[in-house]
């Protein structure tokens, strides 16, 4: 058995739902679990809508609402219609309830948001039937039990697996159960949310309750590659990547695949697959448990950019305890996360990418030390795990960087990856040099020359 989530914009039209419903028919003898995203922006737009409700815009949010019920309509099959119908006539109380209430209630965000992934997941079914596919509907929400944490729902393990083995697993040994993802309910029956992206993780949760021998992700890409195209163009796929690899890229902005949504999968040591839709024959990326041995020490470098330092310097650090403690109290204060630290006796240099608050903080800084603050920075990212025990990779990074200014470099003892801060203006021209030299002879088990 396979789990295979299909994004947003693999379902976002008619045509799209057809290509995805080739890709499953193709693999029909690994018995798939589809689990589907709402159609296209639909979650933003159910959002807006509730917005214009809450703010007694009753007018707007009705006519935005007629419309999103348009586009369902038009990519969807005939048989759909009365099911369409319904699901905007309860959507029609809920805003006429939102905008009496004139807030926004957690259960609200979730009972709106959840219309999305109801339609897309019966809308997918029934298309996929018309195309004599024998496909059944499941209502995520009758084996997906959550806690009551509206908007970030955690689902309760023992519960959900059960539910799932008992009910989801026997069907999809004989039809394509299809579901949607992000939504689940609480044992009283009230709908929830897991939080925004959240059907990746329904895609893990699934995958862990049905053990499953795969779960496969299909986006838009041909999965995770060496840098971000963005930056620079040119990046090799990376075939295969561990977990913790995938999730150091994750946070630097490899937007594919939230991995905290993939710990289930994770802890059932089931591989995740990202797969391109619109490239269905590209073998996309492979995310396994275990450690990826290759030759090259890095596997994928990964960007942030409109990042700040902040120096602060102190004299009365030296050989004082309880400095540290009281710098990152006063980011702790103002809830602005700190991404790298490094210190010397005297200093401590640390980034931030939430500047919300800044002025306050060097403000409190300013009590205790000398700060200094430079905008316009970017982080690269180096993720391998082997890049601890390969000797000479310092060097071989530092000589790619030729006479670009490297303002702060970070690596932990642990770490699998090492972070460099440069000036913004540089960043191009240092991801393309790294790039250049960390990948001029490639592992071929591990990347694939040729993205497409
Ligand atoms: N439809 C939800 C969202 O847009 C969940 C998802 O697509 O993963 O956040
Ligand atoms: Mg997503």
């Amino acid at each position: 058995m396979i789990v295979m989530k299909f994004g947003g914009s693999s379902v976002e039209s008619a045509a799209a739902i057809t290509r995805v419903a080739g890709i499953v028919q193709e693999r029909l003898q690994q018995r798939p679990v589809v689990v589907v995203s709402a159609m296209g922006k639909t979650t933003n737009r159910l959002l807006e809508i509730a917005a214009n409700a809450v703010a007694s815009d009753r007018t707007e949010a009705l006519r935005l609402l007629a419309d999103l019920e348009k586009f369902h309509i038009a990519e969807s099959p005939k048989t759909a219609a009365s099911l369409i119908a319904s699901h905007f006539h309860e959507l029609i109380a809920v805003v006429e309830e939102l905008a009496e209430l004139k807030e926004f209630p957690a259960q609200y965000v979730d009972l709106i948001s959840s219309y999305g992934e109801r339609l897309s997941s019966q809308i997918v079914a029934l298309t996929f039937r018309q195309l004599e596919m024998d496909a059944v509907h499941v209502d995520a929400r009758d084996v997906i039990i959550t806690d009551r944490r509206h908007a970030q729902a955690a689902p309760l393990y023992p519960r959900t697996y059960a539910r799932l083995a008992a009910q989801v697993k026997p069907l999809a040994a004989q039809q394509i159960v299809v579901m949607g993802g992000f939504i689940g309910a609480t044992q009283d029956g009230f709908t929830t949310t897991l939080g925004r992206g959240g059907s990746d993780f329904t895609a893990a949760i699934v995958g862990a309750g049905i053990g499953a021998e795969e779960i496969q992700i299909w986006t838009d890409v041909d999965g995770m590659l060496t840098c971000d195209p963005r930056i620079v163009p040119g990046g090799h796929r990376v075939k295969v990547i561990s977990f913790g690899e995938a999730a150091e890229l994750a946070y630097f902005g490899a937007k594919v695949l939230h991995p905290a949504t993939v710990v289930p999968a994770m802890e059932k040591n089931i591989p995740v697959l990202i797969l391109n839709s619109r490239n269905p024959s590209s073998e996309g990326t492979r995310i396994v448990a275990d450690r990826v041995a290759c030759t090259n020490p890095v596997k994928s470098i990964a960007c942030k950019q409109d990042i700040t330092l902040v120096n602060i310097v102190s004299l009365r650090m030296l050989m004082a305890h309880g400095f540290l403690r009281r710098i990152f109290e006063i980011f702790d204060r103002y809830r602005t996360p700190v991404d790298v630290v490094t210190t010397s006796e005297v200093s401590v240099s640390l980034t931030i990418d939430n500047t919300a608050h800044l002025d306050e903080i060097c403000q409190e800084l300013g009590q205790i030390a000398q700060v200094a603050v430079e905008r316009d920075q970017a982080l690269i990212c180096l993720v391998g795990d082997s890049i601890r025990d390969t000797h000479g990779v310092a060097l071989k990074i530092f000589q790619s960087l030729g006479d670009v200014n490297v303002r702060m470099i970070s690596q932990s003892a642990s770490s699998l990856n090492l972070s460099l801060l440069v000036a913004s203006a540089d960043l191009k021209s240092a991801v393309t040099s790294l790039h250049s030299n960390l990948f001029a002879t490639l592992d071929t088990s591990v990347f694939d020359e040729n993205v497409q």
